[in-house]
């Protein structure tokens, strides 16, 4: 058979180029020895998950902590799953994360010398290559329709056979010249599939970065590698693209681990050395007793938007997942509580070989611990960034008050003072927990344990002698007044001697302007909130809190 005037036939594209050019076009990179370049490879499909996170911080940690490089390739071959904006919600979902890529689609950096970054925009580096390997007879048009395709399927399960194009089931490996002439001639359709030379009896050893060294059969399928619309399919752009990009460490998740006899080959016909692997382990959780793979359709908190969303703390998520991305992260954590986490020495050897178990309760108590740490001003500053994007209308307004604000947080979390609360996770919950200090939102039950009269009678004599001028003792002792004013004891010694002598304690009082004011029966400092409210807005409460 004339292959190259197959080769020629089936891409009959002018401007490729002779495929030395490519080699110079990207050449190898000049960077320190032992510096790694790593990749995300995402598909834009809009779904950025933990498990991408959980590469992205490895890949991140291996090219910073070696002087390499690491950059943002779009897989954007499946045109179909393509969503608006996914490649801006990668970037930005990362960034929150703290994880920065230097080079690739949309990165604005010098760096950017071997683009294009979208698979896309790369069709003639694969057609290129694809006709090379047509012409060298190692690559074949394939004419099978979809019902062909499942008819072989049937066949092969029925038999209990291997499913897939290979050996004697790959009809059009051998098909004549003059049969793909005609069919050509005929317009049918076709996919370019490679003609493997493997053999399923030979196996080797592969050395996995993470998962060790794995027995490898060799691979026989005559795997799809450009497809009908002359697009590659993943494995064939992987093995360009890796090469081109001058990639030196594939950190991806296992589920390509079945993959690999055909990325070996692929390399092998194209003559390209291979990068290192390193396959990830699934995220698990528990469900009843039993070990589970984390899912999209199941399980919300696996999408990385359902973090941001929610307001946690950027870096309690990147510290839960370095302990379970390193096993030795928690100790090195004990040792040195105040560094930063860009300071331990991250190694792909300690990353876990199997089902890395994604425990949500933990990293809530990373993430409370985390913002227990942080200073007033941080703390006013995460919250804010977050209001910013996901609050509502009303949060954004409250949040222009950025000294009211602060005094709030001040008070409520005990940012900045002794008496820390340590069980906030997250911003949203924070923000919930200010409401009541603005009177836009401001929505009390009022449920008081008293009736009308002593309710509105303690109201209105707490009005007649509040003073915002009074320190914490002054106040108290009104509120001691009040009550006994209301046939309420003012001593808790004296109630408790004698309950059935008053109608309460000081005590009772208390919450009954706590209600009034706060709309709650829990809360800080009474005289505090009454002190951040000011005058004005505690009196209105105290006027409007009335019943019956
Ligand atoms: N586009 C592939 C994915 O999203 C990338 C796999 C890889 O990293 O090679 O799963």
């Amino acid at each position: 058979m004339d292959l190259i005037r197959l080769a020629n036939s089936l891409i009959p594209d002018e401007d490729l180029l002779p495929l030395e050019r490519y080699e110079e076009m990207y050449p190898p990179r000049q960077l320190p020895k032992g510096a790694q370049v790593t990749r995300l490879a995402p598909s834009p499909t809009g779904f950025i998950h933990l498990g991408n996170l959980y590469s992205a911080l490895a890949d991140e940690r291996i090219a910073h902590t070696t002087g390499g490089i690491f950059y943002l390739r779009i897989e954007d071959t499946d045109e179909k799953r393509k969503v608006e904006g996914a490649v801006e919600s990668v970037i930005r979902s990362l960034k929150y994360f703290n994880v920065n890529f230097d080079e690739g689609a949309e990165i604005q950096s010098p760096l950017n010398n071997y683009g294009p970054y979208y698979q896309r925009q790369r069709a003639k580096i694969y057609r290129a290559f694809a006709k090379d390997l047509i012409s060298r007879g190692l690559a074949y048009p394939c004419f099978c329709t979809e019902d062909d395709l499942n008819a072989v399927r049937e066949e092969q399960t029925a038999q209990k056979l291997t499913p897939g194009y290979y050996g004697a089931w790959a009809r059009c490996r051998n098909l004549s010249e003059e049969e793909i002439y005609s069919n050509l001639a005929a317009g049918k359709p076709f996919v370019i599939r490679l003609r493997s030379q493997g053999d399923p009896q030979k196996k080797c050893v592969f050395r996995d970065r993470i998962k060790g060294e794995i027995t490898v059969t060799e691979n026989d399928q005559d795997i799809v590698i450009l497809k009908s619309d002359g697009i590659p399919t993943y494995h064939f752009a992987h093995a360009i693209d890796d090469h081109f990009m001058r990639t030196t460490l594939v950190i991806r998740g296992e589920e390509w681990l079945s993959s690999l006899p055909v990325h070996i080959e692929l390399f092998k016909v194209l003559g390209f050395p291979m990068p290192a692997y390193g396959h990830t382990c699934s995220l698990m959780k528990m469900e009843g007793g039993n070990k589970r793979k984390l899912s999209k359709r199941k399980d919300p908190e696996l999408s990385l938007d359902y973090y941001r969303r929610d307001g946690y703390y950027p870096a309690a998520v990147v510290k839960y997942l370095m302990t379970i991305l390193n096993s030795n992260f928690e100790e090195w954590e004990r040792k040195n509580p105040s560094a930063d986490y860009t300071q331990f020495k991250f190694t792909i050897e300690k990353m876990g070989k199997s089902g890395a178990l994604f425990d949500l309760d933990k990293l809530n108590d990373i993430s409370r611990d985390e913002l227990s740490k942080l200073s007033p001003a941080e703390m006013f500053a995460f919250l804010s960034s977050w209001v910013e994007e996901f609050g509502s209308d009303a949060d954004r307004r409250h949040f222009a008050q950025g000294e009211y604000v602060q005094s709030i947080l001040a008070l409520v979390m005990g940012v900045g003072g002794k008496k820390r609360r340590k069980d906030i996770e997250r911003a949203s919950q924070a923000v919930r927990m200010i409401d009541y200090f603005f009177d836009d939102t401001f929505s009390p039950a009022y449920e008081y344990r008293f009736a009308p009269s002593v309710v509105n009678g303690v109201l209105d004599s707490f009005a007649a002698v509040y003073d915002p001028a009074d320190d914490n003792s002054a106040w108290f002792a009104k509120v001691k007044e009040v009550a006994a004013a209301h046939g309420f004891a003012a001593e808790m010694s004296a109630y408790k001697a004698n309950p059935e002598g008053y109608a309460g304690s000081v005590a009772d009082v208390a919450e009954i302007l706590r209600i009034a004011v706060t709309g709650m029966a829990n809360s800080p400092d009474l005289c505090t909130i009454m002190g951040i409210l000011g005058r004005e807005r505690t009196l209105a409460r105290l006027a409007a809190a009335h019943v019956g």
